[in-house]
């Protein structure tokens, strides 16, 4: 019944009735009407004002890229580290002489550190949560509290203080974006990734779409952890790196390509 009943009031009455005919019914009926589970003012996974002690800067970056004039690129490796591919990875890296950006989960590094403690020399360490949750169900103490957790365990056991935040799986919330400028973190996405299921077995058609498809300033996702399919990625990475070398590209860290960037960044 309820369902007819919207229908008609959406379709057959215009939205000046519709929305007096929902203001008649009261602010905390309007979100349950289309279909969410609470109200979207207070609290949740969705705010994202409604703690201004955790405000710590005038804005929060979300970045896919970062505008360049010159031909730069950051890779980086989520969910590591991990023993079957990250020190792998380092190998390729450190066989090439370029940087890369790891976005950590804080539970790999509590177990996993000595895999990567002495090797990160040139890399850039980023914050990837403490178990790979998705944060864009979380309220902002919880994922405060895990970021929290992820950020001292990258601090005590590896020695670097990251800046940087990739939220898992790219979800986030308003909640996720307040709780990522209580740290001062910037909020980095990509551009760019690797098709592991498109390229399955197919490494240097893997290393092709990228070097085709990079653009200066581009953020590569690839990942340093999880199952065979990260062959592709790896047995791509070297053919990857020097074809992007071969188009006049130079590899930075994440934060280096936002110092890079022509835009002023505050
Ligand atoms: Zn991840």
């Amino acid at each position: 019944m309820e369902r007819v009943s919207r229908r008609g009031l959406l379709r057959g009455s215009g939205l000046a009735v519709a929305g007096a005919a929902l203001g008649a019914v009261g602010v905390v009926e309007v979100p349950r009407l289309f279909g969410w589970d609470h109200p979207p003012l207070s609290g949740g996974y969705a705010a994202a004002a409604d703690n201004q002690a955790a405000v710590g800067s005038s804005s929060v970056h979300v970045r896919y890229f970062v505008k360049s004039w010159r031909p730069v690129v950051a890779l980086t490796f989520d969910d590591g580290p991990a023993p079957r591919y990250t020190p792998r990875f380092l190998d390729v890296l450190d066989e090439l002489g370029v940087p890369a950006t790891f976005f950590m989960v804080g539970r790999n590094v509590l177990e996993y550190a000595g895999l990567v403690k002495n090797r990160l020399g040139r890399h850039e360490v980023g914050n990837h949560s403490w178990e790979h949750r998705d944060l864009a169900t979380m309220n902002l103490p919880a994922i405060q509290d895990d970021l929290r957790r992820t950020h001292a365990v990258i601090q005590n056991k590896l020695g670097r203080t990251p800046v940087l935040f990739r939220p898992p799986f790219g979800h986030f919330g308003g909640s996720t974006v307040l709780a990522a400028d209580s740290f001062g973190y910037d909020l980095i996405l990509w551009d760019r990734q690797m098709h592991e299921r498109r390229f399955k077995d197919d490494p240097a058609a893997q290393a092709k779409d990228i070097v085709d498809t990079v653009r200066p300033g581009s953020i590569v996702l690839a990942h340093d952890a999880g199952d065979k399919r990260r062959l592709t990625t790896l047995d791509a990475l070297h053919d990857m790196v020097t074809g992007l070398i071969a188009r006049g590209y130079e590899f930075v860290t994440v934060s280096d390509l936002i110092a890079r960037s022509p835009v002023p960044v505050p």
